[in-house]
């Protein structure tokens, strides 16, 4: 790792190789911690281990792009129990230092340890825009509902590749590759939150379906006065291959619109930002290629609430959250 994390940052004075990494910031600092568990956030069988290190950074650094901030430095600590593979590690630290490169963030510490199960756990540090972070606090009535790029690919890419091993197919072997890209290697939005998030009142990753996270925003910026959030169905953006794997009609399936709203592990950016502002976030989303869709809009109300409307503005039930139907991991990310 040490070679690999060689480059040194201007804030670094002492990298990994002593007790304790030394830092020298100027600027307030942003801190996120996740932590991955065997048989409970991953299937050590179902995803190689670069991957699994690839995800393991990535998902923190879709937290720092929810605050609209820039990744400095990162720490992994790894569990591993007696039975892995020799190389297991290598591959991990590989993927992990693969997507901090990307984003350009220094690995400046870490351990292992043996442990019962693979256990992953990440601290990221980085900093705000001037302006300060994007908070999930500040959302107005009023103010309308955005998300980036496309909803329920990677739930239904995890549940091709339970379905594929149950018949034992190999990955290769599978349609919808795409799909389960989204579920294995999820790319944060850090460009967008920087983008965005000067432009949004408030702003939340997409890790738990946006039926849950979108409640995050509701209860944190509900404090004063409740807000309600009206969402479309037929603007929740889909990806060609989701509605083709459901035969053209997803929303007339009320297992995509779970996976959809509540499948998680999405990674998009979902945001409310003034009316006035649509006009920059159209050119943002054009400026980096990426979808920025409308879905929705808050609202002063009596009570907190989602509430879902079809095409033909009738309200709709919201579907069971998918893990009610499928218990499989513990969701409480952050
Ligand atoms: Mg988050």
């Amino acid at each position: 790792v040490r070679e690999a994390a060689a480059f040194k940052g201007k804030g670094v004075l002492v990298g990994i190789g002593d007790d304790a990494a030394w830092l020298k910031t100027s600027q307030t600092s942003l801190l996120t911690c996740d932590l991955l568990i065997e048989d409970v956030h991953f299937i050590r069988g179902t995803i190689p281990a670069r991957l699994l290190g690839r995800k393991a950074l990535s998902v923190s650094l879709s937290d720092i792009a929810a605050m609209a901030s820039i990744p400095d430095y990162a720490l992994l600590a790894v569990g591993l129990p007696p039975d892995i593979e020799l190389d297991y590690l290598d591959q991990l630290i590989e993927g992990f230092l693969e997507v901090a490169g990307e984003h350009k963030l220094e690995v400046i510490g870490g351990d292992t340890s043996a442990s019962p199960l693979v256990i992953i756990s990440v601290t990221v540090l980085g900093h705000p825009l001037k302006k300060g972070p994007a908070l999930r606090s500040r959302a107005n009535p009023g103010d309308e509902i955005w998300v980036t790029g496309t909803l329920g690919d990677a739930s239904l890419g995890f549940e091709l590749l339970k379905k594929s091993r149950e018949q034992e197919l190999e990955i290769s072997e599978l349609h919808y590759s795409s799909l389960i890209v989204r579920h294995f290697d999820p790319a944060p939005r850090l460009k967008a939150g920087l983008k965005l998030g000067p432009l949004a009142n408030s702003m939340i990753d997409v890790s738990d379906g946006i039926m849950n996270d979108l409640t995050r925003i509701l209860e944190e910026s509900g404090q004063k006065q409740n807000l309600r959030a009206v969402i479309h169905l037929d603007q929740i953006p889909l990806s060609d291959d989701f509605k083709k794997f459901y035969g053209g009609h997803p929303l007339r399936s009320r297992q995509a619109l779970s996976l959809a709203l509540s499948g998680g592990e999405d990674y998009e950016l979902l945001f409310t930002a003034p009316r006035g502002a649509r006009t920059e976030i159209a050119k943002a989303g054009r400026e980096m290629d990426l979808s920025v869709t409308r879905i929705g809009k808050m609202e002063k109300a009596k009570t907190r609430e989602i509430i879902l409307l079809d095409q033909k503005g009738r309200k709709v039930p919201a579907p069971k959250l998918w893990f009610e139907h499928f218990p499989r991991q513990e969701r409480n990310r952050n």
